[in-house]
């Protein structure tokens, strides 16, 4: 029997390990926001790994975006060095979930097993995946001890509130810099066969336009910002929707819709503010001065960011050239660009070799349309052979009754152990 052979058995004898450990981490609710049992979640993984022999490092990131002493930002890096010198494989998962909704018929921090399936808030984005990386990881050091280089698992913030507590602050850091880290593997559900590559870019904005407050029964004396922002949402029905509908990309991204640009309206406010609930008297007669709006525009590599902000700038342009005292500012929110490994990079030609090895099959390659804390990895860490690969099925994420099959993470830390095989064994 060849070490691969032995590898894959090593992993398939460790499945109620991979079970275990999934309901472990799922059955620690770590909500995001506000940010809860980070640091019980760092602990867990930090024993786990120091009985594995990893060294280990908790890192806080103070000062970040969301961090503060109620609800700490914790993350935890342990290293793993091999009996000779070469490359550091980095498995990176966000220990953070998103809240639990409605419709469940399962307890959302039970871990409840089922037909093959493993319940619960995070079970496939990404508990599922850490725990896949960990168990493929230990499977191959037991196997392969005298193994080249590096091993790292890192289990991080944020992610789903844009990582800043995360992988951007450990990036800030060095902690994801080319010296120290080769080759990314993010364990997000992409499923089992799918090599991510990366994602469509993001340009936040608010855009606000301006009235004149004055009594609402002679409106006539003000001017009504809300409805010269109902002349923004028509100028975009009629000209920017339709442009945005013809932009087509050649990233692979998947579902087929995000194929194209998109903007989405994430939210418009205008005149008085929203009273709480519980308020039982009426509104007072004003004419808006003011009416904000959200933008979310999700962009493609062929795309350049500063067009994607002068076709919203022309939008409003226009709209003043048929309005008097129009007035309005755009003040940017966020800003990612597009990001893409390509597919003769490493780390790709290694995990696609190994899906092909484990499954029988060619594997796909995807681009995510939203996303994830490859950004980072890429932008501050300056490290572009990055992927998102690993069990789950993205759709089910953050949905009622998120589960994660079992077969499919064996299958995907097979692919995993496999893939360490190939660059440090
Ligand atoms: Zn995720």
């Amino acid at each position: 029997m060849d070490l691969s052979e032995k590898l894959m058995l090593e992993i398939e004898a460790r499945r109620a390990d991979l079970v275990e450990l999934t309901q472990d981490l799922i059955r620690i609710p770590t909500l995001n926001p506000p940010g809860e049992n980070y640091r019980e979640i760092c602990d867990f993984l930090d024993r786990r790994l120091v009985r594995h022999g990893f060294h280990t490092d908790l890192v806080r990131a103070e000062g970040a975006i969301g961090d503060s002493d109620k609800y700490p930002r914790w993350n935890l890096i342990a290293r793993k060095e091999g009996a000779q010198p070469g490359e550091c494989v980095h498995f990176n998962s966000h220990i953070d979930v998103v809240e639990v909704g409605r419709g469940w018929t399962t307890d959302p921090f039970g871990g409840e097993v089922k037909d093959g399936k493993i319940y619960g808030r995070g079970a496939c984005d990404m508990k599922g995946g850490l725990a896949a990386s960990i168990v493929a990881a230990e499977a191959f050091i037991a196997i392969c001890p005298d193994f080249r280089g590096a091993i790292e698992i890192s289990g991080t913030a944020d992610e789903e509130s844009g990582g800043f507590g995360g992988v951007a602050y450990l990036a800030e850091k060095g902690w994801f810099s080319p010296e120290r880290v080769q080759h990314v593997i993010i364990p997000e559900p992409l499923n089992k066969d799918r090599i991510c590559l990366g994602h469509r870019g993001v340009w936040w904005a608010e855009i606000e336009t301006h009235g004149e407050i004055a009594h609402g029964s002679m409106p006539f004396l003000g001017d009504c910002a809300v409805r010269h922002m109902g002349a923004v949402m028509s100028e975009m029905e009629t000209s920017l929707f339709p442009a945005l509908a013809q932009k087509r990309t050649d990233m692979p991204v998947v579902p087929e819709g995000a194929k194209q640009s998109t903007l989405n309206i994430n939210s418009i406010h205008g005149g008085e503010a929203e009273q709480e609930a519980d308020y039982t008297g009426l509104p007072s007669p004003c004419v808006p001065d003011s009416c904000r709006m959200v933008i979310d525009r999700r962009f493609l590599i062929e795309e350049d960011i500063d067009e994607v902000q002068e076709e919203i700038h022309a939008v409003l342009r226009r709209v003043q050239e048929s309005r008097e005292n129009f007035r309005y500012d755009v003040r940017e929110l966020q800003r990612v660009l597009p990001t893409m490994t390509e597919k003769s990079a490493p780390v790709v030609q290694s995990v696609a070799k190994a899906i092909a090895d484990v499954m029988g099959k060619e594997a796909d390659y995807v681009v995510s349309p939203g996303t994830y804390d490859q950004k980072h990895i890429d932008r501050i860490g300056r490290l572009k052979n990055c992927i998102a690969y690993g069990p789950g099925i993205l759709d089910l994420a953050h949905k009622p009754d998120e589960y994660v099959g079992i077969d499919d993470m064996v299958e995907s830390a097979q692919v995993m152990g496999r893939s360490l095989l190939d660059l440090l064994g």
